[in-house]
């Protein structure tokens, strides 16, 4: 059962914690946190804490600053790189206006909204299992990888191990269920891959992530990144999302006389994500660096389609093992780990719905290499591209009115808006490719 603030009182009394951080998220996924004394935590489950939240990215201008950080008992954990004796633990906040009503700034809101909508459709559950890849460099001014192994690679090539090991030990002290980790394709680069869990658990738990790997990395003299594309010719580093829809405890993507398994809702579903793919793809890939990795030839994404085998296809949907019914799902390729894990989560969610309200029909699977479709031949199977640039994704995102009912008009707003500022900030930069390329000849 999930912990209460009775527990969470007991608990930092026998485990002698001294400060507790309030965590929650800016619009863009970044983690914000500010710590209070044990002795006013009683205070802090009645009424919240009080914070200026003018200076948070996304939230309101000083006009309206008073916010309220409400603590959320079932996300209390120590932290484990913090010291034992007078420790310090984190909770999760909802955050609240001054009249105690959900703030429409707060991305955890966001999601919450998104799971009454499922819930309302009948679906009591959204299974959430994204695969988080990044990589560790030398320091955050030098991508220098730290080795050269590559995809399973094991023993020396891999300097990582022993800090992958902390780091999965301290994922489970902080309550997260770790199934595999290994290296990956490129150089240096990891991923450990949390048990599927319920989203907003998930999301929760993808902040949790991102913060211990970068923390265990930095113990080591290390800068651990989730940046989409930091080396130029080399994979980047995806967020595979692995989804699905339960109902009476049972999974609804699941259906044993269908020839893939999959059920009149999953197939709805899957086509909600490949009808709202473009329009969503400015939340899931979120920064100018992320259509750096949505190029062909490195295993992530590009073209709008479903398949069963293919890498190259935005869904894939993996072969159903016999008696594992609870894991029957699709995998969405396209997120990056620099994602917002709340924001992407509810609109992937809304667009599943939105397949299953309106019973839109899933097209056929493509398992050619879409990679190796002429561009004439992919126009005449009707398979379409997602957005090449942020510039060009965000303005699918403004048009966009199932972004818009899953952000809410004030977060959508915003976020448009500084979504904006950032391709204009980069649109009108000289790069070093430019300079190579045209000084010579031009
Ligand atoms: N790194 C690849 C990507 O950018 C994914 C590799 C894989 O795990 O299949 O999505
Ligand atoms: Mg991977
Ligand atoms: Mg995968």
């Amino acid at each position: 059962p999930p912990l209460t603030p009775d527990d969470v009182l007991r608990l930092v009394q026998e485990r002698d914690i001294r400060f507790i951080r309030l965590w929650f998220t800016d619009i863009l996924g970044q983690l914000k946190a500010f710590s209070i004394n044990t002795s006013e935590l009683s205070d802090a489950f009645e009424g919240g804490m009080g914070f200026d939240g003018s200076s948070i990215t996304g939230f309101n201008a000083v006009e309206e600053s008073d916010m309220i950080a409400l603590p959320d008992a079932s996300t209390f954990a120590s932290l484990p790189w913090r010291p034992e004796e007078q420790g310090v633990a984190r909770m999760y906040c909802d955050i609240k206006t001054p009249e105690q009503t959900p703030y429409e700034g707060d991305p955890r809101h966001v999601l919450r909204r998104a799971l009454d909508r499922a819930k309302a459709m009948g679906f009591d559950d959204f299974m959430v299992g994204p695969e988080l890849e990044y990589f560790y460099f030398r320091d955050a001014r030098d991508p220098t990888p730290i080795d050269e192994g590559g995809y399973f690679d094991l023993t020396t090539l891999d300097a990582g191990s022993d800090l992958r090991r902390e780091t999965v030990l301290a994922l489970e002290q902080l309550g997260i269920h770790v199934e595999y980790t290994h290296h990956e394709v490129g150089p240096s680069q990891h991923e450990i891959d949390m048990r599927y869990a319920s989203a907003l658990k998930m999301a929760d738990d993808c902040m949790t992530y991102r913060i211990t790997v970068k923390e265990y990395a930095r113990k080591y003299g290390l800068h651990a990144t989730f940046m989409p594309k930091p080396l130029f010719g080399e994979n980047g580093s995806g967020m595979h999302t692995h989804l699905s829809l339960f109902k009476d405890g049972r999974n609804a993507f699941y259906d044993p006389n269908d020839q893939y398994y999959l059920s009149d809702v999953a197939k709805a579903f899957i086509a909600g994500q490949l009808r709202h793919a473009r329009e969503m793809s400015a939340i899931f890939a979120q920064w100018v660096n992320s259509y750096k990795r949505l190029v062909p030839g490195y295993e992530a994404p590009v073209y709008v389609a479903w398949s069963r085998r293919n890498r190259s296809a935005l869904v894939r949907v993996p072969m159903y093992h016999p008696g594992k019914e609870q894991t029957t799902r699709m995998e969405l390729r396209c997120p990056d780990p620099a994602c917002n894990p709340y924001l992407t989560f509810a609109v992937l969610l809304q667009a599943g719905l939105e397949g299953i309200e309106h019973g839109y029909e899933l097209p056929e699977p493509m398992e050619k290499n879409l990679y190796h479709l002429a561009p004439d031949e992919r126009r005449r199977l009707g398979i379409e591209q997602l957005p090449s640039t942020l510039g060009e994704a965000i303005e699918l995102t403004a048009d966009s009115e199932l972004v818009l009912r899953t952000l809410g008009e004030h977060m959508f707003n915003r976020f448009v808006e500084i979504k904006r500022q950032e391709w204009d900030d980069y649109r009108v930069q000289v790069t070093q490719w430019e300079l190579d390329r045209y000084l010579p000849v031009l």
